[in-house]
C-alpha cells in the first residue's frame, strides 16, 4: 500500500485542480450495490439499459486490476434562482421552460473529464512505475454515488443524491478507477458521514410526479429527468400535467432541501447558462441576456427550433442528449400546460408554432404538439 502522505497529496492536487472534494475508497462491493439488481427487476430502470450493465454492481468488475476509487466532487451551482422560487420569472406572459441546473452551461463531461485527466496525469508523474487507471466522468459502469459515500464525501440521501452537509447536492461526481493501492479516506473501523436526512421528507412530498416509491427509492420512470431526457417515445398521458414547464431534467427534489439552502457557488465560468441564439428568421427581438439562454427560455423559441439547427445550437451542451425531437416534445408538453392566456404576449405565435409541429412528419411531436393544442387553445 501506498502512503497516508500520498492520498493527502492526491487530495490537495484534486483541489488544485478545481474539484470541491476528494476522497480515495477502497474498490468493493458495498452493501447499497447489492440493492441494485432488485431494483432493476422491479423495472424502475425503464427504458435506461445502460443500467442493466452487471459491472455496475462491483468496481471490481468494471476493471478487474482496480484496488483504489478516487472520487472527485465538482461544484456546479451558480447564483440563479431555483426552479421552487416562481417570483423571479419574467412577466411578460410569454412561457418558459425550466432546464436543469446542471445542464446550463457546458457539457459537464468534458468539464469534468479534462479535470480527471490531468488528475492521472499528476499521479503518472508521482507513481513512477506503470499503473492502470481509468477515469469515468459519468461515462462508465459505477456507481458513483455510493463510492462517493464510501469515500467520506457525503450521505444518501431520501431523494436518493449524495448530499454533503456544506455542498449540498449541486455537484457532479467522478471517479478514477486504478490499480494503486491507495489509503483511504476513511481510516479502519471509520464509519462513512451520518445520514442527516432525519425526518425531513421535504423532497418526497414535493416530487409532482411522485416519483419516490418510498424514502431512497425511486421509480426512474415516473421521474422527470427520465420523462424529459431519456424516454424516446411519448410522455405518458397521466404524467403531461405533472410536468409542469420542465423541458429538461428537473431540480424540485434538490431545490427543496434544506441542505442546498447555504450551497456554495462555482467559480467556473463553464456552468452559467448559455445563450440561445434567436431563430435566424425570428421577428421578434429578445430584450435582454434572460430572454435567449437556457435559464428559463422562452417555450417559443424551442417550438421553433429546426432539426437541421439543433446539432450546432447544442454543441458541447448536455440539451444535446434529447435530440431535437425529445426536446421539441418536451417543450409541446411544457406549452401545454402553460396557462397561456389568449390575447397575451406571445399567444399567437405559440399557438402557430404547435399548429405547425401538429402537421410535421415526427408522429411524437405531432402528436405532443395536438395534446397542447387541447389545452389551450
Ligand atoms: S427530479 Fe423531479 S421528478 Fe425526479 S424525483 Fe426529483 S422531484 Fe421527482
Ligand atoms: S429534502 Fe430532506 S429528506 Fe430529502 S434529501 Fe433533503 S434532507 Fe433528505
Amino acid at each position: 500500500m501506498t502512503e497516508t502522505g500520498d492520498t493527502v497529496w492526491i487530495v490537495e492536487h484534486a483541489k488544485g485542480l478545481g474539484f470541491d472534494l476528494c476522497g480515495v475508497v477502497r474498490a468493493e462491493k458495498f452493501p447499497e450495490l447489492e440493492n441494485t439488481p432488485d431494483w432493476l427487476e422491479r423495472g424502475y430502470a425503464g427504458e435506461m439499459k445502460y443500467l442493466l450493465d452487471p459491472r455496475r454492481s462491483d468496481p471490481r468488475a468494471a476493471m478487474p486490476a482496480v484496488r483504489s476509487v478516487i472520487v472527485c466532487l465538482l461544484n456546479y451551482n451558480t447564483e440563479h434562482a431555483l426552479s421552487t422560487d416562481a417570483t423571479f420569472v419574467p412577466q411578460d406572459g410569454e412561457p418558459r421552460g425550466w432546464v436543469s441546473r446542471y445542464a446550463w452551461g457546458d457539457d459537464y463531461h468534458n468539464v469534468l473529464g479534462e479535470r480527471l485527466d490531468a488528475l492521472v496525469a499528476l499521479l503518472r508523474g508521482r507513481f513512477l512505475e506503470p499503473f492502470e487507471a481509468l477515469a469515468y466522468a459519468d461515462t462508465g459502469p459505477v456507481q458513483e454515488r455510493v463510492l462517493a459515500k464510501y469515500a467520506g464525501l457525503g450521505w444518501l440521501g431520501k431523494n436518493t443524491l449524495l448530499l454533503n452537509q456544506t455542498l449540498g447536492s449541486y455537484f457532479f461526481l467522478g471517479v478514477i478507477l486504478t490499480a494503486l493501492d491507495l489509503e483511504p479516506t476513511l481510516g479502519a473501523g471509520e464509519l462513512p458521514p451520518a445520514d442527516l436526512c432525519g425526518s425531513c421528507r421535504r423532497c418526497l412530498d414535493a416530487c409532482p410526479t411522485q416519483a419516490f416509491v418510498e424514502p431512497y427509492v425511486m421509480d426512474a420512470r415516473k421521474c422527470i429527468s427520465y420523462l424529459t431526457i431519456e424516454l424516446r417515445g411519448s410522455i405518458p398521458e397521466e404524467l403531461r400535467e405533472p410536468m409542469g414547464n420542465h423541458v429538461f431534467g428537473c431540480d424540485i427534489c434538490q431545490d427543496v432541501c434544506p441542505w442546498n439552502r447555504r450551497a456554495p457557488v462555482s467559480p467556473i465560468a463553464q456552468f452559467q447558462p448559455r445563450a440561445l441564439p434567436s431563430a435566424k428568421d425570428a421577428s421578434e427581438t429578445p430584450s435582454s441576456a434572460q430572454d435567449n439562454s437556457l435559464f428559463l427560455p422562452r417555450l417559443e423559441r424551442l417550438l421553433t427550433l429546426r432539426g437541421a439547427d439543433f446539432a450546432e445550437l447544442f454543441r458541447g451542451s448536455p440539451l444535446k442528449r434529447a435530440k431535437w425531437r425529445g426536446l421539441v416534445r418536451n417543450a409541446c408538453i411544457a406549452a401545454g400546460n402553460s396557462n397561456i392566456q389568449r390575447g397575451s404576449g406571445g399567444y399567437a405565435r405559440v399557438c402557430d408554432s404547435l399548429k405547425r409541429l401538429a402537421a410535421c412528419s415526427d408522429s411524437i411531436v405531432a402528436e405532443s404538439a395536438h395534446w397542447a393544442l387541447s389545452r389551450i387553445q
